[in-house]
């Protein structure tokens, strides 16, 4: 399976709009954060590949067209917060060309709210807006023919779900995962974990908290993402410990969804 990041910002972006500071006027392409989310694709043993995304971010359309998406067969939500959700329309172009709904997952929190935020696409009548198929999950679940485990992990007051396939795991906007949920998580080969700033947030990790999660977690290698203007690509990646590094946008991993 190949993971793409295709945003590894905070939710206002890097560069944060009307910010003059160093990182936000960066030259290094490293710098720019587009919302956080993942492609991920594979091609199962006929030969049949799938392309399924991790959120539908506010910067969905942008994302899209710098890989080159030419279909979406499935998006795994991680919660409904507006940086993770908002781009849910573009959707509405891989429907035109495939004439399918897309199956969405995620918990039934993140589920009504998506059902709220996008009444319009749930009216039977109207055309021209997004084909989705809501799926509630709350355990794990096949995405043709790949098994993906939702790990509950909390983001403020919010339980929202970090995601394990095979020997990668995915943990965006998170201040505390529960001793049951790192129990899912100990010992992946590929961890990527919010890591927003250096000063402790209320629903983020800062970096000190995401390195110690890291290490509590046993991962193998691990990549820091929903990062703020606080960090220098260059920088940070210097001063990380071994086998750690800075996720930026269009980075690529292979990862193997069927080892655990
Ligand atoms: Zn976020
Ligand atoms: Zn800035
Ligand atoms: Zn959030």
């Amino acid at each position: 399976m190949r993971v793409t990041f295709l945003g590894t910002g905070t939710s206002v972006g890097v560069p944060v709009l009307t910010c003059d500071c160093p990182v936000c006027g960066s030259s290094d392409e490293r710098n720019r954060r587009l919302r956080a989310g993942l492609l991920l694709d594979w091609t199962n043993g006929d030969g049949e590949s799938s392309r399924v995304l991790v959120d539908t971010t506010t910067d969905l359309r942008q994302q899209a067209l710098r890989v080159g998406l030419d279909r979406v067969d499935g998006v795994l939500y991680t919660h409904h917060h507006a940086d993770h959700v908002l781009g849910l329309d573009e959707l509405r172009i891989f429907n035109f060309v495939h004439r399918v709904s897309i199956p969405l997952y995620g918990r039934s929190e993140t589920m009504d709210a998506i059902r709220h935020t996008f009444a319009y696409a749930f009216d039977a009548n109207a055309r021209g807006v997004p084909r989705i198929d809501i799926h509630v999950t709350d355990g794990p679940f096949d995405v043709r023919g790949v098994r993906v485990i939702p790990v509950p992990v909390q983001h403020h007051r919010l339980t929202i779900s970090a995601y394990r396939i095979g020997n990668f795991a995915y943990i965006t906007d998170c201040n505390a995962i529960p001793e049951s949920s790192a129990a899912m998580l100990r010992g992946v080969e590929i961890l990527v974990i919010d890591a927003l700033r250096r000063t402790p947030h209320p629903a983020h990790f800062s970096l000190a908290q995401a390195l110690s999660e890291i290490e509590r977690l046993e991962a193998g290698t691990a990549y820091l993402t929903h990062l703020s203007h606080e960090f220098e690509h260059g920088e940070l990646e210097k001063e990380l410990p071994e086998g750690v590094h800075v996720a930026y946008d269009g980075l690529v991993l292979e990862a193997d969804e069927a080892t655990v």
